[in-house]
């Protein structure tokens, strides 16, 4: 049995102290399972005194550090992870390496199964090449023709239980890059430090801020790391497609390269969002006078956001969305976007002021 010393309220524990709570009938594999069956949580918290929320969220805000975002851009781009081909053994490697932080930091998976939610994806091959399907009719399909390709991908879900089990926040960035073909000379690995070891180094450090603020979330917060995006947004795909109830995700916040920058603007940042929600507008306005972030964004409400990324997976079942995004570089989709040409004090700025609207999603009643 482990014990966690952390302020979390006394709420959580009251929470915890009950039976497993099943959120949807459909969805059987719920991550109360984990947290009340001897998981990684149990019913066993040291509880400390609860702090006010603006000192939990300065808290988790100090968490976030420069270093530790190059730490984990370092290891996701070295050529040891062969460019992270979804399904394939570098990408593999970089699921299993991202559920490790994960559980090191206590942040149960959402499914019973464990961090990863499997699926398979499947294409014809030539001369009918096609794209890669995700859906299980499309497959069956696939699978009656004589020469398909097959893999087998992995998100990696994690989440923080709220005070409220039917709402949810999800924040979320691709792990899966281009692979590498090695054939192609100097360099045939596509390490992808900003497309996107970048994004994930976000989503990692949001998820440790939150949990190491002690404070527990009005809503659910999950975090997801897609496989299979520069295929087709196969990960967010299947997600999507699989969630019961998608009116009870208020928000999901999509990172997609955030450590660059164009040439001539090195210090951009284009900051899509779902217009209906000025908040999101709003909310960065707010914090840039505050904090005065080593970023310029350019605001973008957009209508239908379904384009570009992971976040058009959740515009089209109707979730409002935010997307951090720095634009394209002479480097993206080359081998040599490579961690030693991230913009490191940018990239970590753009963690924190997402972090400050992560916490408001998860945390303001209305928006
Ligand atoms: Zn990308």
């Amino acid at each position: 049995m482990i014990e966690i010393a952390i302020n979390f309220t006394p709420l959580f524990y009251t929470v915890l102290d009950c039976q497993p709570y099943i959120i949807c009938n459909d969805m059987k594999n719920h991550f109360w399972s984990n947290l009340c069956k001897g998981g990684i949580l149990t019913c066993s918290l040291l509880l400390g005194a609860p702090v006010s929320a603006q000192k939990a969220m300065e808290k988790g805000y100090e968490t976030i550090s420069e270093e530790q975002g190059k730490n984990y851009v370092e290891f996701l781009a070295d050529d040891l992870l062969e460019g992270r081909d979804a399904g394939m053994r570098g990408g593999q490697l970089a699921g299993k390496y991202i559920a490790s932080l994960l559980r090191d930091w206590q942040i149960p998976p959402y499914f019973s199964a464990g961090y990863a939610q499997s699926f398979d994806v499947a294409m014809l091959t030539k001369p009918q090449h096609g794209r890669w399907e995700v859906h299980p009719d499309s497959i069956a399909k696939i699978n009656t023709t004589t020469a398909y390709r097959l893999r087998h991908l992995n998100n990696i879900i994690a989440a923080i239980p709220g005070k409220k089990l039917d709402e949810f926040i999800v924040i979320g960035a691709h792990y899966d890059h281009e692979g590498m073909e090695a054939d192609i000379l100097p360099d045939g690995i596509y390490n992808g430090a900003d497309d996107n070891a970048s994004g994930v180094s976000a989503v990692l450090q949001i998820a440790k801020a939150f949990r190491q603020s002690g404070e527990l979330p009005e809503r659910t917060v999950i975090f997801a790391f897609w496989d299979g995006e520069e295929k087709g947004l196969l990960g967010s795909r299947y997600f999507t497609a699989h969630w019961p109830h998608p009116e009870q995700i208020k928000g999901y916040m999509n990172f997609d390269m955030i450590g660059r920058g164009p040439v001539h603007k090195p210090d951009h940042l284009t900051y899509f969002y779902t217009a209906s929600h000025p908040a999101f507008g709003d909310w960065l306005q707010a914090d840039m006078k505050k904090y005065h972030f080593a970023f310029d964004p350019n605001y973008r409400p957009w209508e239908n956001p379904v384009g570009g990324s992971d976040n058009g997976c959740f515009a089209k079942i109707g979730v409002p969305i935010v997307w951090y995004h720095t634009e394209g570089h002479p480097d993206y989709t080359r081998p040599t976007d490579h961690a030693d040409k991230i913009d490191y004090k940018k990239m970590t700025d753009i963690t924190r002021a997402a972090f400050l609207c992560a916490w408001r999603m998860a945390n303001q009643k209305k928006f």
